[in-house]
């Protein structure tokens, strides 16, 4: 290996405990490690490291622009950093929960990530009415994009590519709803590049359930270059947990619900039965739906039982 500095900067594209994956900007990758427990390196990372024998050592992250955590019943676990977007995927058939979608759009809001959501498998009967279901979350200020990507994979990359073009996304969604197919669609050769991952692990076994970096292959009928535009896809629908979210700060990361919160009377209101509360009033004159207000009382609920809980 040839660096001539003494730390070189480079870009996490796989994280699995302390063996790091890191690509060069020369497109080189180099299995790395991390020093000590606490330097938790994630996808999409930008760190220094320095050579040590044919691999490579951690020697610092690079101030993230943003984190995204995952929870599980115990801990909050970060996952991928410094994203340009996420993109939830969902579909006509399976379809989705509410509160999994809400909880997503939250967490991305929280940690000023931009979310979309993508509808596939809109050629399926029952279109419309999912359709209509997600036009809830339009009015909470986020984009809502119909696509069948394997039914009409033309369109869909289409449609895609100016979505994706230039940014670092992250790809969630529950399973069937067509993520693998998104990726084999924008990703063409995504096999061999997670063929060269574990090449780079020297195992493959880190790399079945891992979180993955793909880079999408230039479009040459784009006038702006694919290149340094990625795809993250990471397993299952990973629950986001919104522990660090307070009730206070709740109503600001839900926009159709923040958007009459400013009418309400009390500073304070916790939009349930207080008078002169404008997020009632809205519901009343059937501008934000049962729905919503279901799950943000829901959320609510659990972020006081959490700052009663962890103090
Ligand atoms: P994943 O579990 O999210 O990775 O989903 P897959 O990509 O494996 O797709 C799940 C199923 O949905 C497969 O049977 C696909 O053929 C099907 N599927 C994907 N896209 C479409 C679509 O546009 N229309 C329809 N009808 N089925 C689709
Ligand atoms: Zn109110």
């Amino acid at each position: 290996m040839n660096h001539d500095a003494s730390t070189a900067q480079a870009i996490v594209i796989s994280a699995h405990g302390r063996h790091v994956v890191v690509e060069t900007p020369t497109g080189e990758r180099v299995h790395c490690h991390t020093r000590g427990k606490r330097s938790e390196v994630v996808v999409g990372d930008h760190v220094r490291w320095a050579p040590s024998g044919d691999q490579g050592v951690i020697e610092s992250i690079v101030e993230r622009k943003n984190l995204l955590h995952r929870q599980d019943e115990w801990r909050s676990k970060s996952f991928a950093a410094n994203l340009d977007q996420v993109m939830i995927l969902v579909a006509v058939e399976p379809s989705f929960g509410d509160e999994q979608l809400t909880r997503s759009l939250i967490a991305a809001a929280d940690a000023g990530v931009h979310a979309h959501i993508l509808c596939n498998k809109t050629d399926l009967p029952g279109a419309n009415d999912v359709l209509q279901r997600l036009a809830a979350y339009a009015n909470a200020d986020v984009d809502v994009t119909p696509m069948a990507i394997k039914a009409d994979g033309a369109q869909a990359r289409a449609t895609l590519m100016p979505l994706l073009q230039g940014k670092v996304t992250l790809v969630i969604g529950p399973s069937g709803v067509g993520k693998s197919s998104m990726i084999n669609l924008m990703v063409p050769d995504a096999e061999a590049q997670i063929g060269d991952l574990s090449v780079a692990l020297q195992a493959g076994r880190h790399t079945t359930t891992a979180t993955r970096w793909y880079w999408l292959a230039d479009d040459t009928t784009q006038a702006v270059p694919a290149h340094r535009t990625a795809l993250i896809d990471t397993p299952g629908f990973q629950q986001f947990g919104l522990h660090h979210v307070s009730a206070e700060r709740l109503a600001s990361l839900m926009p159709d619900i923040q958007r009459h919160a400013t009418q309400c009377r009390f500073y304070n209101c916790t939009h349930r039965h207080e008078p002169g509360c404008g997020v009632l009033a809205a519901r009343d004159r059937g501008e934000l739906g049962d729905v919503r207000l279901r799950l943000y009382r829901m959320l609510q609920d659990e972020a006081q039982e959490s700052a009663r809980r962890h103090g």
